[in-house]
């Protein structure tokens, strides 16, 4: 709608613009209208940050230590009349920037199609209904419903608010938000102050409302002012960056020890300058390991994708690393570790306990007195109490198309909805007239209604809540007197079998009364009762528990219920002992040092605050653990934030929380929180035994190389060859152990300490240890077929696969840093046998294929000479299992005496 780009929708009544844009208040646009908008005016997205052109892309893998190096080999032997190896030489150029480019772009997607997985979602009415949909596809004239941690999904107009405050940083600056309502506003109203409007890309801090959609994509203010979509963070990630300079430290050693072995071939051993420029040059090329960075990023790729597979969404990279070494979790208790299918199973009133009957949001069942079905219209209480509990609500309960009963909004509502349709009779839908929306900072909701020609506050919400605002016991009058300790009592008992527990009361008000506030529910409320729901703590989370424990990991229940409530079911989860809970009240008394050692100790935190959630994090960071802190409402935002790894409910979770947060689990479910962590620790590990896997590969060829140029020895390798063995290595099995399985044991061992060093001591001694084996064993061969004169071409090659079949057979030996090789996981990573067989072919190629030999140099061998490849794979292979068998002993004995 162009013309109306200009239009002042804030100066405006709400009627005029819903005219305006030709769409109703109340029921929104059609579904069709909705469809021909969109159609005719595309989607309401912001354009895409500017991607990098393909070619500018490609060509970025050249700007690399490697490349160079091999463009300056190309030079030189160009210029020594070598033109098969310039040829070569450049090929392998081309194809190693290849390999890089199309390893960087499989990572990228994976990022990619996970960033997609997080598009916002915006509740829309059209024809009358409620739904959600992406909130792409939102049209101007569209009615947007908002609640407390929505993003707003677009320029809107306000046309309802109740308590609707919205922080608008992102566009003004400025960080305290803003109250909005819906009245018009003078035509010079400048934008910070257009408190009639909603802004795209800010959000609701707290309240509800609702606007119309007046402008879309670009046509936002944010569109306006050119922000793109805040992109998925950081590819880098701790890991990376340090083998990324630890790469460079070395890049800049090779071409110094390059720079001492020239020298010393050329002056003392009799090398002539071109031949032994070569051989610096094939020095650099076999030691620099220009492609490990590349693969430690697949690795983290496939494991954000494992992660996504398995319902959770990282939401930057980095977090995959610290997954691994989380020690707490501190999880939400509803729906989290409870199944969230909330039943009511009793209420409680001051004279009668009813009980009610049937399970599951299914309105089948009935509400009881002493075994006979009550009757609201007779029974006063049971009449207002299922009358606040229908109103006082947010949820809607609805048949799916397979016949089941579902709920849309929040359980603990929804549960409300279901009891309220068990009644004898119906129970009324009222007009609400004001309300204070839920929030986990109060814990109570409470509406302005009219029942029967008289106005009522109804309230409901944490029973210790109402408690203290309640004054007497309604009884259709007056009121009778309340009894505080005998009410705890009947909340207790409850509680005490991990029930939640939730109060209802009222108030009668004038009815000239227009508006609720916090202050109009402060006391002189009426308790009416009690009601009982159950929650049954999901099975899964049980066993994940106890796999937590195992692996070291502390978990926490962190909870707004009450302290009975969360230990009962902490109890049944096996969180905490079912005695002891500290509540967020005894936290707010508590000083950052005493809170420091209560945080470790207390297992099950009750009533607790957002504000305290904040601050168990950082008493968690003060002693050294490393947490992941579960959250959905918007005031959580901080403690995800402040979080190792803050993870975000995807279902119940506010787009602020997701966009707080590392993480968002797509099922809400704990044992998904559980499942990343082990998917962390996998890919850690794996990064680890790469590292180690790759680097001797390096190391055995450079020391073969410089041991050779010391003694003044033939070369044992080409420069073309020993790219090719870098090229096929890099290609098959370096790639291998990004597949390897989680390790027997990996979720038995305590978590890693984040501060330890990528390369541990144990890890240098293996790396050189590798290399001299295979290297001295190498040297020794050369130089004993030097000696009987053997024929060059045979020299080269047998050194080529001695060198690729060593490699080869260690590999077998990475899969696992520590424990013996082969264990139940030995053929589940099919990765490793299908490159082990390519990399077989490879050689079969390279030393029977009479267009290789003219390639490289190589010729064919005949068998007895592969005794010697598979000679010392065999060799290298016991000899390290044997080194591990050794290690692992001291390890463990020190373990013991320690
Ligand atoms: P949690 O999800 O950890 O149980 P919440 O912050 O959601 O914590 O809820 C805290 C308390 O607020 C609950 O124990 C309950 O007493 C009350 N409460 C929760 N949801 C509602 C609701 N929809 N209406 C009224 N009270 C609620
Ligand atoms: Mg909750």
């Amino acid at each position: 709608m162009a013309e109306n780009e200009q239009q002042k929708w804030f100066a405006k009544d709400t009627d005029d613009v819903a005219q305006a844009l030709e769409t109703d208040a109340s029921s929104g646009l059609s579904q069709d209208e909705a469809s021909s908008r969109l159609e005719k005016n595309g989607k309401n997205e912001l354009p895409e940050a500017e991607k990098e052109p393909t070619w500018k892309k490609f060509l970025k893998h050249f700007h690399d230590v490697l490349i160079y190096v091999l463009l300056a080999a190309a030079v030189v032997t160009a210029i020594l009349g070598h033109t098969v190896d310039t040829i070569v030489i450049l090929a392998v150029a081309v194809i190693n920037a290849t390999i890089g480019y199309f390893q960087e772009s499989r990572a990228e997607k994976a990022l990619e199609g996970i960033k997609d997985m997080l598009s916002l979602e915006a509740t829309v009415i059209r024809g009358g209904d409620s739904q959600e949909i992406d909130a792409s596809e939102l049209v101007v004239g569209d009615l947007v419903q908002l609640r407390a941690g929505d993003k707003i999904p677009a320029d809107l107009r306000v046309i309802e608010a109740s308590n609707l405050n919205v922080e608008e940083s992102a566009l003004t600056g400025e960080s305290t938000a803003v109250e909005k309502g819906t009245e018009p506003l003078d035509e010079d109203t400048i934008l910070n102050d257009r408190d009639n409007m909603l802004f795209s890309g800010t959000s609701v801090s707290s309240g509800s409302g609702m606007g119309i959609v007046v402008e879309v994509a670009e046509q936002t203010e944010i569109g306006k002012i050119n922000a793109s979509i805040s992109e998925v963070d950081d590819i880098q990630t701790p890991l990376l960056k340090q083998t990324a300079r630890f790469g460079r430290i070395i890049a800049m050693t090779i071409v110094v020890v390059a720079a001492i072995m020239f020298v010393i071939g050329y002056f003392f051993r009799g090398y002539e300058a071109g031949e032994m420029l070569l051989n610096v040059i094939a020095l650099a090329v076999a030691a620099i390991p220009e492609g490990l960075p590349a693969i430690l990023s697949i690795i983290l790729a496939i494991g954000v994708q494992n992660m996504a597979k398995r319902n959770s969404i990282i939401r930057n990279l980095p977090s995959v690393e610290t997954l691994g070494s989380v020690s707490i979790i501190a999880s939400d208790k509803t729906g989290t570790l409870t199944k969230n299918e909330m039943t009511v199973t009793a209420v409680m009133t001051d004279e009668h306990d009813y009980e009610v009957k049937g399970t599951g949001y299914a309105p089948e069942g009935s509400i009881e007195k002493d075994g006979e079905t009550a009757t609201p219209s007779e029974d006063k209480t049971l009449y207002h109490f299922l009358h606040a509990v229908k109103n006082t609500n947010d949820a809607s309960l609805t048949k799916d198309d397979d016949d089941n009963w579902t709920i849309d909004g929040d359980p603990t509502d929804g549960c409300f909805l279901t009891l309220a349709e068990k009644a004898e009779e119906d129970i009324k839908d009222l007009e609400v007239i004001s309300k204070i929306p839920f929030d986990s900072d109060y814990k109570y909701m409470a509406v302005l209604v009219d029942v029967d020609d008289e106005r009522y506050i109804y309230m409901k919400g944490a029973p210790d809540r109402i408690f203290e605002r309640a004054d007497s016991v309604f009884d259709g009058g007056e009121g009778r007197d309340f009894n505080e300790s005998e009410w705890e009592e009947k909340m207790t008992e409850r509680a005490k079998q991990g029930e939640r527990v939730i109060g209802v009361a009222l108030k009668k008000v004038d009815s000239s009364t227009s508006e609720i506030d916090h202050e109009d529910i402060e006391s002189g409320m009426q308790i009416i009762g009690l009601a009982g729901i159950v929650d049954p703590p999901r099975e899964e989370a049980i066993e994940a528990v106890k796999e937590c424990t195992r692996a070291g990991i502390q978990v926490k229940m962190i909870t707004g219920d009450h302290a009975d409530t969360a230990k009962a079911i902490g109890h049944q989860l096996g969180i905490g002992d079912g005695e002891h809970a500290l509540t967020g009240r005894e936290i707010d008394k508590m000083s950052d040092e005493e809170l420091d050692d209560a945080a470790l100790e207390y297992d099950v935190f009750a009533r607790t605050s957002p504000e305290n959630k904040l601050r168990l994090v950082e008493a968690f960071q003060r002693q050294g653990k490393i947490s992941a802190m579960t959250g959905d409402g918007v005031n959580d935002a901080a403690a995800l934030k402040r979080a190792d790894i803050g993870v975000a409910m995807g279902i119940k979770g506010t787009e602020v929380a997701k966009d707080a947060s590392e993480m968002v689990l797509v099922d809400d479910n704990f044992r998904t929180i559980v499942n990343a962590v082990e998917e962390g620790r996998r890919v850690y590990d794996n990064l680890k035994k790469t590292i180690l896997f790759i680097l001797p590969t390096n190391g055995a060829q450079a020391l073969l190389i410089v041991a050779a140029i010391l003694l003044g020895l033939a070369m044992p390798l080409t420069p073309v060859q020993i790219l090719w063995v870098n090229m096929v290595t890099a290609v098959t099995i370096s790639l291998a152990l990004a597949f390897e399985r989680l390790e027997e044991g990996a979720m038995d061992r305590p978590p890693r300490d984040p501060n330890a060093p990528l390369l541990s001591g144990y890890y240098i001694f293996r790396i050189i240890l590798v290399s001299v084996i295979i290297s001295m064993a190498i040297l020794a061969v050369n130089i004993s077929m030097l000696n009987q004169e053997v024929d060059t071409a045979i020299v080269h090659t047998v050194t080529l696969n001695m060198l690729v079949f060593a490699q080869l057979f260690h590999l077998f030996n990475c899969r696992s840093e520590i424990d013996f090789a082969f264990d139940s996981n030995f053929f589940k990573n099919k990765a490793v046998f299908i490159v082990s067989a390519i990399l077989i072919a490879l050689q079969l190629l390279i030393t029977y294929a009479p267009f290789m030999h003219t390639l490289f140099g190589t010729t064919a061998l005949s068998l007895d000479q592969w005794i010697l490849p598979i000679a010392l794979g065999f060799a290298v292979f016991v000899l390290i299992e044997i080194e591990k068998l050794i290690t692992r002993t001291i390890v463990r004995k020190k373990g013991k005496t320690d």
